[in-house]
């Protein structure tokens, strides 16, 4: 799970990392009041969760209360990297003398840490890395050793950033292990003119596995928007992905559901989406998905490809027969049943005879006539 800025703002300040007084608005008046209490001058921040808010407009300086208001006007709503702008951060702003650019990343394919540094900060790092590669440092950070005082005095030398700024390389460090984070960025760490080293942005991901225990998480998640689907089935306890094809897909167990994608794919249709019923799934799960997966109107066809195991073929045929009952099915269903008890599975769906409910024997086949479905509808 991806963290607002203002969320990061805060861990930071709990860890000891110096951050701008701050407050978050959801509506210009809002704006106008926290301005007030700021000071007047105030920079305006959308609070999306992707960077470049700034080449996009979304960050802006306003010189008084009434302007903070006009511009938070401007900024809630707006568009960014295709996520609409629902606050606003207002911060005091600070005069920058030196913009830096601090992460600490998970390297998976080592199993430790990196320290990536650069004095080049502010701007697009990732720009900086291909054009530059030389001023950005990259130091290896071992989980049990962590960041010590001489490790963060490495990473500041490493990256030409001065030594003042190893203490708080040291806090992020502590944000990124008590916190359970798999990335903590800041871009731009600064010095200010008056000599503090300040994060002026935050962007920190945390491990969703570690949510059993991080009880303050559940503030972060209430505040997430999420596809309204993707929350229904959530609540319903099912694994369900957006995607942007016309053909909604219904597996169990992973594998299974991934390479139904790659087989749909393969027959020239696109998945619009995807949900794993799991192993042991009952009929009720079965129900459930099905009406999940129909309320996107972008599916032109749903295939239910299901290989019987701890999941017995019968059970998803009498979800679906179910599901027929409380949902009014107005696209092709195609339906895919082996393994255990996919005869009697099989029997089932034959007897319901629903005119838009088609079965087919193979994966191959099974695709093939949904993706052949969902084009011609
Ligand atoms: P991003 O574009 O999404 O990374 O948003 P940032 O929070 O990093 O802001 C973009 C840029 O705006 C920063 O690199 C700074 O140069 C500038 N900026 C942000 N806050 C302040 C501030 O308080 N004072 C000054 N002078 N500049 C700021
Ligand atoms: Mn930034």
């Amino acid at each position: 799970m991806d963290l607002y800025e203002h969320q990061a703002r805060e861990l930071f300040a709990r860890y000891g990392v110096l951050v701008p007084d701050a407050e978050v608005a959801d509506t210009p008046r809002e704006a106008r009041d926290a301005a007030e209490r700021l000071g007047g001058r105030v920079v305006v921040k959308a609070q999306v969760k992707t960077g470049g808010r700034g080449k996009a407009g979304g960050v802006k300086l306003a010189v008084d209360p009434a302007a903070a208001e006009l511009t938070a006007r401007q900024i809630l709503g707006m568009d960014i990297k295709g996520h609409t702008v629902r606050k606003v951060m207002l911060a005091q702003p600070v005069g920058i003398e030196t913009e830096f650019y601090v992460s600490y990343v998970l390297d998976r394919t080592a199993g430790r840490f990196l320290a990536i540094a650069s004095a080049e900060g502010g701007m697009d790092i990732e720009e900086v890395a291909a054009t530059r590669p030389r001023a950005v440092a990259r130091i290896p950070v071992d989980p049990d050793e962590g960041v010590t005082a001489s490790k963060a005095a490495k990473i500041a030398a490493a990256a030409g950033l001065p030594p003042e700024v190893a203490p708080v390389l040291q806090q992020l460090w502590q944000v990124l292990t008590q916190e359970d984070a798999l990335l903590v960025e800041v871009n731009p760490l600064v010095r200010c003119t008056d000599g503090r080293i300040l994060a002026l942005d935050g962007k920190v991901t945390v491990d969703d596995n570690a949510r059993f225990r991080q009880a303050r998480w559940g503030a972060y998640a209430s505040d997430q928007q999420t596809d309204p689907l993707e929350a229904a089935a959530t609540a319903k306890g099912l694994n369900y992905v957006k995607l942007d094809g016309e053909v909604g897909i219904i597996g169990n167990g992973a594998g299974l559901v991934m390479s139904t994608l790659d087989v749909v794919a393969g027959c020239g249709a696109r998945p619009a989406n995807f949900l794993d019923i799991g192993g042991g799934a009952s009929a009720r799960v079965m129900a459930d998905g099905l009406s999940v997966i129909l309320s996107d109107p972008a599916v032109k066809s749903v295939l239910v490809n299901v290989f019987g195991g701890i999941t017995a073929c019968d059970s998803v045929a009498d979800g679906i027969v179910q599901a027929l009952e409380s949902v009014r099915l107005t696209r092709p269903l195609v339906v895919r049943l082996d393994g255990n008890a996919a005869a009697r599975g099989r029997a089932i769906l034959d007897d319901r005879a629903h005119p838009l409910v088609h079965q087919a024997t193979t994966m191959d086949s099974a695709a093939r006539r949904a993706a052949q479905l969902a084009l011609t509808v």
